[in-house]
C-alpha cells in the first residue's frame, strides 16, 4: 500500500513521544472500509496487503510509527502520565482537501504508556466508535473519523475472553488539552512552547499569540459542545485527555445518545456521580478549557496578567456556549432570527420532553409533522407549549428543521445489536447500521425507518462500558 506520508509531529522534540512498532497479529481480516474518506487521502483500500497494513502487522513506506505522550483530568483528578497506551500514530498525510491528517492505529500493541493495559482493543468498542464517529461526520459535527477496521484473529481478555480488533483513526491531530498539560506540568518549556507553535501552524494560523490560541480553542470547543446537546449527544469521558485541541469529538468510548430524555442522562458505567451526564457537558466544557489556560500560563512573561487574561478567556466559555447552543436549537425549532425569549422557549420543551419522557430525536423529527404532541403523556402542556412557538417560525421553517434534526442517530440498542452480531462473525447487521446512520437527515426509506424507532422498553440499553 502506498500512502504519500508527510510525518510533521514526529520531527518535534524528542521528549514529546516515543518510536513504537505495532504488535503483530495472527490473522487480520478488513471488515470496514472507508472509500470516501481514503479517496480524499489518496489511500487504495482494496491493496494487496490492506488488512496487513491496518493491522499494523505492515507498516508503509514513509510512516514513522510513534506513541505520544500526555497528561490529564481523568473523572477530576490529576493523573501526570498517560499517552497512547494502545494507539499508534503511523503519520500524517495531507489529503486532496490539502487538510493534513493523523492516520492511528488504535488496538496496535502496548507501547510505553500502555501501564497495565495489553494495548488492545475488542472488537465492541471498535464498532461503536466506527459507527458513532461516522454518524457524527454526517450529521456535520467536527469529529475524528474512522478509516477501516479489522479483527485480529486473536483474543484479547476483559472480564470475558472477546475478539480483538484494530480501527484506523484519522483525526486533525490527536493532539489534546492533556498533551499541553503534560509539558506544563513538567515545566517543559522547550516542549510546551515547541507544542504550542506546532498547533498555531497546523489548526490556528490566523491565531497571533498564546491569547489568540486560548480565544480560538474556546470557542471552537464552545461550538462543538453545543453541537453534541443538539443531538443529545453524551460523550462519556470528557476527560482532559479526550479534549482534541483542534476541536474534534475523539475518543468514543462509552459514549450515546439518548433515547428518551433526561438532562441527567449518563450511559457510562464507570460514571458513578454522573459528572459527564448530558447536562453536565457544557460546565465541564468550560473547566476543561480552564485546564487548557492553565497549561499554557507557563509561556506567558507576566503571570499575573496572564492568569487575569486567561481567567477572563475562560469566562468568554459560557457566552459563547449559549449563543451557540441557541443557534442549534433554534434551527431545530425552524427559528431563523432566535432572541433570547427562544432560548426560554426551547428550555420549556426540552424541561416538558424530560417530564414525559419523550424520545429526544423523535420528537424533534415529528415537529415537522402535526404528530409531535403524540410524543408526550401531557398534550395539553404540549400543546400550549406549541402555541408560543408557531408564530416564532420562520417562513422556510420546514426546510430549516429538515437540517437540524436528524430522522437517524446510531441507537444505543441498534448499536449493541450490531456489535452482538459481529461478535458472532455476522457484519450485515453493522454495515446495515452503517448505511442508516451516515444518511441520517434524508427521508425514510423502507430499509432505513426500522433505525428511526426508539427502543422498546425491552430493547432500551442504558448502559455502556469504557472502550478498553
Ligand atoms: P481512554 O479512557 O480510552 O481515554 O483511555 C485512557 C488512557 O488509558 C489512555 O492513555 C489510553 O491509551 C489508556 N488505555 C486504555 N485502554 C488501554 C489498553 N487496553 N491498553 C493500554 N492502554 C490503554
Ligand atoms: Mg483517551
Amino acid at each position: 500500500m502506498k500512502i504519500a506520508f508527510d510525518n510533521s509531529y514526529a520531527a518535534l522534540p524528542a521528549q514529546m513521544f516515543t518510536p513504537q512498532l505495532p504488535t503483530p497479529v495472527a490473522a487480520p481480516a478488513v471488515f470496514a472500509r472507508n472509500e470516501a474518506l481514503a479517496a480524499v487521502l489518496g489511500i487504495d483500500l482494496h491493496a494487496p496487503d490492506a488488512a496487513q497494513v491496518f493491522a499494523g502487522n505492515h507498516i508503509p513506506a514513509g510512516a514513522s510509527p510513534i506513541a505520544t505522550v500526555y497528561a490529564g483530568h481523568q473523572f477530576g483528578h490529576w493523573n501526570p502520565q498517560l499517552g497512547d497506551g494502545r494507539a499508534i500514530l503511523l503519520g500524517e498525510v495531507v489529503g486532496s482537501d490539502g487538510i493534513r491528517r493523523d492516520i492511528q492505529l488504535k488496538g496496535a500493541g502496548p507501547t510505553p504508556y500502555s501501564r497495565s493495559g495489553d494495548g488492545r482493543a475488542w472488537l465492541g468498542p471498535v464498532m461503536r466508535e466506527y459507527l458513532v464517529s461516522e454518524a457524527m461526520f454526517a450529521l456535520g459535527v467536527p469529529t475524528t473519523r474512522a478509516l477501516a477496521a479489522v479483527t485480529t484473529g486473536e483474543d484479547v481478555y476483559r472480564e470475558t475472553r472477546l475478539p480483538g480488533a484494530v480501527i484506523t483513526r484519522v483525526a486533525q491531530s490527536h493532539i489534546r488539552v492533556g498533551t499541553f498539560q503534560f509539558f506544563a506540568a513538567r515545566k517543559d518549556l522547550d516542549a510546551l512552547r515547541a507544542l504550542t507553535d506546532h498547533v498555531i501552524a497546523r489548526h490556528y494560523p490566523q491565531a497571533d499569540g498564546l491569547a489568540a490560541l486560548l480565544d480560538a480553542v474556546i470557542a471552537r470547543y464552545a461550538h462543538l459542545i453545543a453541537r453534541w446537546m443538539g443531538l443529545g449527544f453524551v460523550h462519556g469521558v470528557m476527560n482532559t485527555d479526550n479534549v482534541s485541541i483542534a476541536g474534534e469529538t475523539i475518543d468514543y468510548g462509552p459514549c450515546a445518545f439518548v433515547d428518551d430524555f433526561e438532562h441527567g442522562a449518563v450511559f457510562s458505567a464507570i460514571d458513578q456521580q454522573g459528572r459527564y451526564a448530558y447536562g453536565n457537558q457544557p460546565q465541564i466544557g468550560a473547566w476543561n478549557m480552564a485546564q487548557f489556560a492553565t497549561a499554557l500560563i507557563p509561556l506567558m512573561g507576566d503571570r499575573d496578567q496572564a492568569v487575569k487574561d486567561f481567567t477572563a478567556a475562560v469566562h468568554g466559555f459560557a457566552p459563547i456556549y449559549a449563543h451557540a447552543w441557541l443557534q442549534v436549537f433554534a434551527a431545530k425549532l425552524g427559528i431563523s432570527d432566535p432572541t433570547p425569549e427562544d432560548a426560554a422557549l426551547v428550555t420549556d420543551l426540552l424541561n416538558l420532553m424530560a417530564k414525559d419522557g419523550a424520545d429526544f430525536t423523535a420528537t424533534f423529527t415529528a415537529l415537522a409533522t402535526d404528530q409531535a404532541r403524540d410524543q408526550f403523556l401531557d398534550r395539553d402542556a404540549f400543546d400550549i407549549w406549541a402555541a408560543r412557538w408557531k408564530p416564532r417560525q420562520a417562513g422556510n421553517a420546514a426546510a430549516i428543521m429538515a437540517q437540524a434534526n436528524p430522522q437517524i442517530i446510531p441507537r444505543n440498542h441498534q448499536v449493541e445489536a450490531a456489535i452482538q452480531a459481529g461478535v458472532a462473525g455476522d457484519f450485515a447487521p453493522f454495515q446495515a447500521l452503517l448505511a442508516a446512520v451516515t444518511q441520517p437527515y434524508a427521508p425514510l426509506t423502507e430499509a432505513t425507518a426500522p433505525y428511526a424507532r426508539p427502543p422498546m422498553q425491552s430493547e432500551r440499553v442504558t448502559r455502556t462500558f469504557c472502550g478498553t
